[in-house]
Order: C-alpha cells, then structure tokens, then sequence
C-alpha cells in the first residue's frame, strides 16, 4: 500500500508484530535522457568518446529496482521553454534552437562545436549540439524544475536524475557537457512561486566547479553559492572556483568556493562540507539546491577524489538542515556503477530523517511522512 502527502510516501507492512518498514523520497526520472547521446568531445584537438552516456543515469536506474526507493520515481512535470529565461539569456535559447536544427548541415556527423569562442557561447569544445539537444536538455531541466514544485508543496527531500548535467552552463553558454543550469533554474522556479524574498542555498559538491551557477548568481544576495571542488590548479575549469572568487555588487559575501587538493579523502572533504553548512545555515535559507557529482568517487575517469560509495550517506544526511527542504540534483560522475552505489547511499542520507520519524511514531499499520 501506498500513500502520497507532502511528496514523501511511507509504506508501512504490519504481519503479526513483524514491521517492514519502508520510507521513499520522490525520485524524478525521464526515459527520454537516453535520447541524449552526444557522441565525440574534442580534447586536447583529439577526437575522443564523450563521456556522458546514457548509462550514468540507468545504471541508477536499475539499481533502483526492486528497492524501497523505486515506489517513490515519479515523472517530471512539463514546463514551457520560456522559463529558461528564468536563468538563460533570451539570445542564447535562440543560439541553441538554431545551432541544433543546424547541426546535421553545419556540424560534423551530426554534432556542431563551436568555433569562434565568445560568439558561439560555449565555454569548451566537449559540449556538442545535436538536433535533439535543446529538446532533451530541457527535458532534464524540467526534472529540477518538479523537484523545486515537490519542495513547494512539501517534500523534504528529491532527487533528480538530471541528464544532461548543468552547474557548467552559464546563462549565455555551453560548456562541460551541460546546456541548461539545472540547479540555477531550480532556485529561480522556487523563488518565483515562493516570492522573491525567498532565499535559496545551492551546494555544489560535483569534483569540478560550477561555474555556470556561479556565474548566473555572482551579483545576487539572495541565492547562496557554495562549492567544494577540485583546485583549479588541477581540476577542469582552469580559469574559475578560486577562493577569492566571493561575489560582486550586492553579491559580494555570496559566493563560497573551497579549492581542494588532489587526492581530497573523507576526513578533509568533511571538515570543508562542514564549513560550508555552517555558512548555509548562517544564511538560513528558505530550500537547499545540492548540485551532487559522483566524479568525487575514487577512480573516476575526471575525478581526483578519495571518497567511497558510504561517504555519500554522510553527505546526504549531513545536508538536512532543520527545516530546510533539499532538492538534490545529478550532475557529474563517469563511471556507471559508481554513481548508482553513490546514488543509492545518498538516498540513505537523505531520508535519514524521515525514517528517525517513522521510528518515533505511534504503533499502527501506516505511517504518512
Ligand atoms: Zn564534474
């Protein structure tokens, strides 16, 4: 049996004093991501395999099968195009929309990259438009823009397997496999039904910095962005994530980037994860955007990182602030089975909270969190 209320489900089965207890959060997931499948990135002037293949998020999928957590996948809402102002210049959706009907004259195989930087709005060239790519890309940022919805009308806690990614996109540019800021549409969609006094946190702990979020928040007090990442001394992008970097204008104070080292293991990343959710809570925030990466997993392909698949339960149950709802949000991590194990552990985190409650209720055959 189940009940839905507030975005959360609990499924609660009595047998004869025996309980299996089962709670779930809203998972947000979209078959049409397997349409994305960009195919070469260049790097280095080679052509090389890209990386974000349909596999990261099905592979989550699977995993998810059979598990107390699939009762609780739901579909992503529709949301018109428009709102991509909400966090992209006008222009730039124009730029993709037109580069993507192209790019089966204009592009090579099928695939356009940019040539001229500045005006073709990309910050890199490992980040191609294929006919469908503003289609699906807006079909992942729906998946944050439902998980922002579930966090107005209750849930405490989601988790949107966006593909593609989006804490690299800017808001007039590409780059780093992602189209559409996913966690940046997030917070807008949440301020502009909450009201514009509504502040939102966004925690990046994807390995590379996101600069695209960054970027689109820079000048803006009431959105909070804190990073932990890989220097940019070593890590991908070279030219932002530096801890000088705290704001502009009326931003200024709202910016928090910790550059770590190569070789980053639990012990280190949890003290910087601590620093900032101290600086989060000081904020006290009105939602919690976490921009979660699982190339911080040991031995992922872009990764530099020490962190196992248990780490991630830590993470998750370390980010439910009292009282601060959490949209978390798939972003980067290679290696299939890794972002799955990471997946499965964060969840655990996540609805830590949630089973502490179910725990200390009243005996009885359902339980609705
Ligand atoms: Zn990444």
């Amino acid at each position: 049996m189940t009940w839905h209320k507030r975005g959360c489900t609990a499924i609660w089965r009595m047998h004869r004093g025996w309980c299996d207890r089962q709670v779930t959060l809203p998972i947000v997931y979209e078959t049409r991501h397997v349409e994305h499948q960009p195919r070469t990135e260049v790097l280095y002037g080679r052509a090389v395999a890209h990386p974000d293949r349909p596999e990261r998020v099905e592979a989550v999928r699977r995993a998810l099968a059979g598990t107390r957590w699939e009762a609780g996948i739901v579909a992503p809402r529709e949301y018109s195009l428009d709102l991509a102002e909400l966090a992209h210049e006008p222009a730039y959706v124009e730029h993709l929309r037109l580069r993507c009907a192209a790019s089966d004259t204009e592009g090579l195989d099928g695939e356009w990259f940019p040539y001229v930087f500045g005006r073709d709005r990309s910050l890199d060239t490992g980040t191609p438009l294929q006919r469908n790519t503003l289609d699906i890309a807006w079909a992942s940022a729906a998946m944050a823009l439902t998980g922002a919805d579930l966090l107005l009308e209750g849930a405490q806690a989601v988790y949107a397997l966006c593909r593609p990614p989006g804490h690299h996109a800017a808001g007039g540019a590409t780059g780093g496999y992602c189209y559409f800021n996913n966690a940046a549409l997030a917070a807008r969609r949440y301020q502009q039904r909450r009201g514009p006094t509504a502040r939102v946190a966004v925690l990046d702990l994807d390995i590379h910095h996101g600069n695209g979020t960054q970027d689109i928040f820079y000048a803006d007090p009431s959105v909070l962005y804190c990073s932990l990442h890989g220097d940019p001394e070593w890590a991908y992008p070279p030219h932002t994530g530096f801890a000088e970097e705290t704001g502009e204008r009326a931003g200024v104070g709202y910016t928090f980037n910790q550059p770590l080292p190569l070789g980053t293991d639990w012990p280190a990343y949890a003290a910087s994860l601590d620093r900032a959710l101290e600086r989060i809570a000081r904020f006290d925030p009105s939602c919690l955007v976490l921009s979660q990466g699982f190339d911080t997993f040991e031995g992922d392909r872009w990764g530099g990182f020490a962190l196992d698949a248990e780490h991630y339960a830590l993470i998750g149950e370390r980010v439910r602030l009292p009282g601060v709802p959490v949209l978390a949000l798939l972003e980067g991590g290679y290696e299939p089975a890794n972002i799955a194990a990471g997946s499965l552990s964060l969840l655990e985190g996540l609805g830590s909270h949630e089973v502490k409650g179910v725990l200390g209720g009243a005996e009885g055959e359902v339980h609705v969190i």
